[in-house]
């Protein structure tokens, strides 16, 4: 039976890389998303028959039920706009079950020493590894989760803070050693895993501003890893395979989003950014413009070449089916309509994409940052909805301001610039936009998918 187990879980793993290949296309991702969905379960069901399994099928259901019903319930109800968090937090319980898995080989190797022989000493060397990175991994997407989800304050920095931190780590790593050459007794191991939890939310809590991104695909990674880790100590296939592949995804994910935000990943960890703590602004001369969706509909309707830059506030509003109606108006009219995304729009990687791809808009039309960020003085008209911090200009112009660095769509490069958002809201970072304040900027104020519609409505009279 093990023989036949092994080779399923060499399958589902097999399936597994299949279905990440295709989730690297839109028109192809839905489909990877099922392909390895599927190979989870057969993993799962042909765990049940594994040999080592030994009856405890009450145990084991029960926990699929319990893991398995709050995931159904939770993915199901979740409103598009809290994906992230719920990612975050999925991501963290990776972390978790596989500190989780850890903590039960290591207490059953202090019970029992020969057990150590057995595992042999690599083996344990992993397990504690693993047990590190899963603890951090955990904790740090718990507080990741609570940030995206509004429950903490975004950066939380305090003196000395990276001190803190690497006293905590040097003690957990001795803690570690001393699990991993001696045989330790409860104290030892309670301290380790408390050491490795609190150094993950340690090191997620000062993180704040644009480097999110970086560090929740670093917490993903990291899950991987540990998982990874933990297939070894138990011997299996598809958790090392399975681990492997999302440990280097999320491997490459971080150094994207770290390249995309011109930062080294050594700087997100150990240098504060995110500097003004949420909220607080910092004085721009000037004032913003308001003006009427109906005016922004027609300016669009007579202009030769319109970019589109959507962000976070897109997602609040669900406006992406609007905003393609709108499109295919002023595309009818002869308009060169573009979509220009960054990097890290919204609030997970390839957010605006996913929202796009809902509403219909050709993939042909969606250009990322470097490809259109020339074309910004070309267009007539530049239609920034929800974005905000990935069109603020003071990355560019002022060397103090939090988001400096970070490569931004050149929307201020364009002759006119229309900005839909609700009110004088500030972005993720907490930053003051300048561009809101430009000659050329009109603001359009009201939910996203009232004032599109709006636009359509006064594009339709022409
Ligand atoms: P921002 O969060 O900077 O700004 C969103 C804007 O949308 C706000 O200014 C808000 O203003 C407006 N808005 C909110 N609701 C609505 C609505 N219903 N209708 C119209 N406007 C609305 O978004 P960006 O996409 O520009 O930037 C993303 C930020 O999130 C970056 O700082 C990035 O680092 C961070 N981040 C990104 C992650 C990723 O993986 N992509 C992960 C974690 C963080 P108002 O309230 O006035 O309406």
């Amino acid at each position: 039976m093990s023989g036949i187990v092994e080779l399923v879980y060499f399958a589902t793993a097999v399936t597994f890389i299949l279905g990440l290949k295709r989730m690297s296309h839109p028109t192809t991702a839905r489909s990877g998303i099922h392909w390895a969905g599927i190979a989870m379960a057969v993993a799962t069901v042909a765990t049940l028959f594994h040999p080592e399994i030994q009856g405890r099928y009450i145990l084991m259901l029960l926990a699929v039920a319990i893991g398995g019903g709050v995931a159904y319930l939770g993915a199901r109800k979740v409103e598009m706009t809290d994906m992230p968090q719920m990612i975050a937090i999925y991501n963290g319980m990776g972390g978790g079950a596989a500190a989780a898995i850890a903590a039960v080989e290591l207490i059953r190797v202090a019970e029992n020493p020969m057990l150590a022989e057995t595992h042999g000493a690599m083996a344990l060397w992993l397990g504690v590894l693993g047990a590190l990175i899963g603890c951090v991994a955990f904790s740090g997407s718990v507080v990741a989760w609570a940030k995206l989800d509004g429950r903490m304050q975004k950066s939380f920095n305090f003196k000395n803070q990276q001190w803190v931190n690497l006293a905590i780590i040097a003690v957990a790593v001795l803690f570690g050693i001393i699990i991993a050459t001696t045989t330790p007794g409860p104290f030892t191991l309670i301290v380790f895993f408390a050491l490795a939890l609190a150094f993950g939310a340690m090191m997620a809590l000062p993180i704040g501003g644009a480097d999110m991104p970086v560090i929740i695909s670093l917490f993903n990674a990291f899950t991987g890893l540990a998982v990874a880790m933990e297939g070894f100590v138990l011997d299996n296939a598809a958790m090392i395979i399975a681990g492997t592949v999302v440990g280097s995804a999320g491997t490459l994910l971080t150094q994207l989003m770290a390249k995309a935000m011109n930062r080294k990943l050594s700087s997100v960890l150990f240098k504060q950014f995110g500097g003004a703590p949420s909220g607080e602004k910092t004085e721009v001369e000037g004032s913003m413009r308001p003006t009427d969706p109906s005016d922004g509909g027609i300016q669009m309707a007579y202009a030769d070449k319109v970019i589109i830059v959507p962000g976070y506030g897109m997602a609040v509003a669900q406006a992406q089916h609007k905003i393609w109606e709108m499109v295919e108006l002023l595309t009818e009219r002869g308009v060169d309509v573009k979509f220009a995304i960054h990097p890290v729009a919204g609030r997970m990687p390839g957010h605006m994409n996913v929202l796009l791809a809902e509403a219909g808009v050709p993939y042909d039309m969606i250009y990322d940052l470097e490809e259109i960020n020339n074309e910004f003085e070309m267009a007539d008209v530049t239609l920034v909805i929800g974005a905000n911090d990935v069109v603020n200009p003071v990355a560019k112009s002022d060397p103090d301001s939090p988001l400096y660095g970070m490569p931004i769509l050149n929307a201020d490069q364009s002759k006119n610039v229309l900005v839909i958002k609700r009110g004088q809201g500030s972005g993720f970072s907490g930053v003051e936009n300048h561009l809101f304040y430009l000659d050329h900027t009109r603001m359009v104020y009201g939910d996203g998918q009232k004032v599109v519609g709006e636009m359509i409505a006064s594009i339709k009279t022409l």
